[in-house]
């Protein structure tokens, strides 16, 4: 196995919450098409193979980070036509995974505009953010830079990764990351 491939079972042990009894919810937000369903199909252990248009899934899995269990429910709901259920969205999580394509630039804006919409949604809260650039695989058809994403993520104030849900490259460290910052935001309000 090439060593910056990695799979998310290999940290994945069991569903439900962890020591504390707390789970963590994390909200996937972004344009349709740029891999959403696929990186939450991973973290959740579903096998590929079968493509399924359908929304409204959520995945519970405890992950082991730096020797801590971690109980995170994954919610890939994003994509629903209700103004309500968006609005729900953008208030419930705890933590937010904002994709977008490497090969489309229009996503890429939508995920500046979803950064700006969660501010207003949650603005006095330090909530942790991951900008995620999926698709890295497509080298060809690359519209966004990694200087570009990179860059994107100083300006919202939130963390960056490309990941490639097709070569399962870095869908790992975005899980284990989005727990960190949990973690870090969590330490620092308790201070
Ligand atoms: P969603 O609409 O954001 O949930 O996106 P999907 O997960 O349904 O993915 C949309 C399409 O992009 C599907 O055909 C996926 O197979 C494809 N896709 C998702 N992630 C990647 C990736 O990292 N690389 C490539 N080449 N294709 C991907
Ligand atoms: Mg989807």
């Amino acid at each position: 196995r090439d060593g910056c491939v990695s799979d998310s079972s290999d940290s994945v042990i069991s569903s439900g919450s962890d020591a504390e009894g707390h789970v963590h919810k994390v909200v996937l937000l972004g344009e349709h098409g740029v891999g959403k369903s696929s990186l939450a199909r991973i973290f959740g252990g579903v096998e590929d193979g079968h493509e399924s248009e359908e929304t409204g899934n959520t995945y519970d899995r405890s992950v082991i980070v730096d020797e801590e269990e971690a109980s995170i429910l994954l919610y890939d709901i994003w994509e629903q036509d209700s103004q309500w259920l968006k609005e729900q969205c953008m208030r419930m999580g705890d933590a937010y995974i904002i994709v977008y394509s490497v090969t489309d630039k229009a996503s890429f804006e939508k995920a500046s505009e979803l950064r700006i919409q969660l501010r207003r949604a949650r603005q006095s809260e330090n909530i942790p953010i991951i900008l995620v650039g999926n698709k890295s695989d497509l080298v060809r058809s690359r519209e966004v830079s990694v200087e570009e994403g990179r860059a994107c993520a100083v300006v919202f104030d939130c963390k960056f990764i490309e990941t490639s849900a097709s070569l399962h490259h870095n869908v790992q460290d975005l899980f284990e990351g989005i727990v960190r910052q949990i973690r870090l935001r969590k330490d620092s309000k308790e201070q």
